[in-house]
């Protein structure tokens, strides 16, 4: 299998120089990563920036702040932590082990795989990049074929900063993560959609490969009874149109209690108008959708939801030519719609109303377990009340998104929306392999154990079961 596959002399490469790497030393790595810092915090900076909006007219703020901003941040939290998170871990010794001591070492899980997505380009391939250099791994990275303008400057980035036998990256459509997924990496590191992840689940499977899959779903934003709407629409509205709604964290739907559709929705149109003007599409603060399929699959979700007799609460209006949707907020949708069935992945917001905090909980447990899961409320009994039977792989009280960067949170999915955990030490781990070990100094109370087994070792056994 991995001698018809052309990227398996790039993969031997590497296998071949993992122990020159991974023998590295904290500080030899703090090196590479500041080295990694510079190219993008100033030699490449003015290339991504264009490059990102060139594939989808990102807002240049929006590229410093979610691409530039947190992979940097990313960077600094690996330098500032790389000393205590690469030092052996000391664990108790129990009586029984009496004359041992033991230790964790945290070592690199060898040759890895990073596949990511086209939404934050630049942030989901150096994000985890900085976490595999941190833990002393090559790399081979295959970023996304529908941000092709980003992915040439990232693997100019990347030939420019590391050798090949460390880090790579390698462009392409489908086909070229179709054959990376054959080779037998140690670890492989997804983020994309729930769909893909299961394809890569099932390839690495085949080589007992352990992966991180940071994927998407149906974010819920829930609006109680005692929020305070206007504070709320601040954020809610950024959050939703942020990257033209192209954000795995976005608000997907929301349930707003019904006492308050109506100040939600004056609040939420004031707040729309007032960031991106009562034309958006001259606004330099909204983007594009990336591409003429997503744009078509949006489109059909606002005109087949308008004939079957949902209400178009704000925008709805699109340019086919510029791929542009204004920013949109749908309501009586048919519980059966794409909208409320299918990630949105746009800048479209359905909403729904509720009477009684329950509803909210049945509806949330009603759809695979989200990446993310919002609500505003003053009331800590109905946040404890649903952050208490609810799963999500993170959570905001009274704002948007801002979980992800706080890099002392461990950011990541739960089932249908990721498996495993990324940013800061969660990334190292995530990257490394936990090696016990134990050494022996002198002769232990377990060196009498050996066979032929008599009655007094009998007895030994059985008051080490009861006292120890
Ligand atoms: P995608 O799953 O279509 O593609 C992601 C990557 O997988 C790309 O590099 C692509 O080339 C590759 N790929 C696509 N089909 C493949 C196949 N059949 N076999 C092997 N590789 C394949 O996702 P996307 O459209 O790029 O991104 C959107 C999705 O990603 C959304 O679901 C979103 O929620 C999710 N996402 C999750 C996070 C997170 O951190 N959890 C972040 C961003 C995006």
């Amino acid at each position: 299998m991995i001698e018809n596959n052309k990227f398996s002399e790039l993969f031997e490469r590497q296998k071949a120089n993992q122990f020159n790497i991974g023998n590295t030393t904290y500080k030899e790595r703090i090196k590479k990563l500041k080295k990694l810092k510079k190219a993008l915090e100033y030699t490449y900076k003015k290339d991504i920036r264009d490059a990102i909006f060139a594939d989808f007219k990102k807002p240049f703020l929006e590229t410093d702040l979610t691409e530039l901003y947190l992979v940097i941040k990313e960077i600094k939290v690996a330098v500032s932590n790389l000393k205590n998170w690469t030092e052996n871990q000391k664990v108790e010794t129990p009586l029984t082990l009496l004359g041992t001591s033991s230790w964790i070492k945290y070592e690199p899980k060898g040759v890895c795989l990073i596949i990511s997505p086209w939404n934050y380009p630049v942030n989901l391939t150096f994000s985890p990049l900085v976490s595999a250099i941190a833990a002393g791994n090559t790399v081979i990275i295959k970023p996304s074929e529908l941000t092709p303008n980003t992915s040439k400057i990232m693997a100019k980035i990347v030939s420019d900063v590391f050798t090949e036998d460390e880090i790579a990256l390698v462009e392409g459509e489908v086909e070229v993560a179709q054959e990376l997924l054959k080779l037998p990496f140690n670890h492989i590191f997804f983020t994309g959609s729930p769909t893909v992840g299961k394809i890569v689940m099932e390839a690495a499977s085949k080589n007992l490969t352990s992966v991180t899959l940071e994927l998407g779903g149906k974010s819920p934003t829930i609006i109680d009874e005692t929020a305070n709407v206007n504070k709320a629409v601040k954020n809610l509205v950024w959050g939703k149109y942020l990257n033209t709604g192209q954000t795995c964290i976005a608000p997907d739907y929301l349930l707003v209690h019904e006492s308050k559709k109506d100040e939600f929705l004056k609040a939420f149109k004031r707040k729309a108008e007032y960031y991106y003007s009562n034309d958006s599409l001259k606004s330099d603060s909204f983007g594009r959708v990336v591409n003429e399929k997503h744009f078509n699959r949006l489109v059909s979700y606002i005109t087949s939801a308008k004939e079957s007799g949902a209400t178009i609460e704000m925008g709805g209006d699109y340019n086919q030519e510029d791929k542009f949707i204004e920013p949109t907020v749908i309501s009586n949708i048919n519980e059966d719609h794409a909208l409320l069935q299918e990630e949105i992945f746009g800048p479209i917001l359905p909403i729904k109303t509720y009477k009684h905090i329950d509803e909210v909980v049945t509806y949330v447990n009603s759809k695979e377990r989200p990446l993310a899961l919002y609500i505003y409320s003053n009331s800590n009994k109905n946040v404890n009340y649903v952050i208490n039977n609810t799963r999500a792989g993170g959570t905001c009280i009274n704002t948007i998104a801002l979980h992800l960067s706080n890099h002392g949170l461990p950011f990541g999915g739960s089932n249908n929306s990721g498996i495993g955990k990324t940013h800061g030490y969660f990334g190292f781990q995530d990257f490394s392999n936990q090696r016990a070990v134990l050494k022996k100094y002198t002769i232990g109370p377990l060196n009498f154990l050996f066979p032929p087994y008599t009655n007094w070792k009998q007895k030994i056994v059985d008051l080490a079961i009861k006292w120890f």
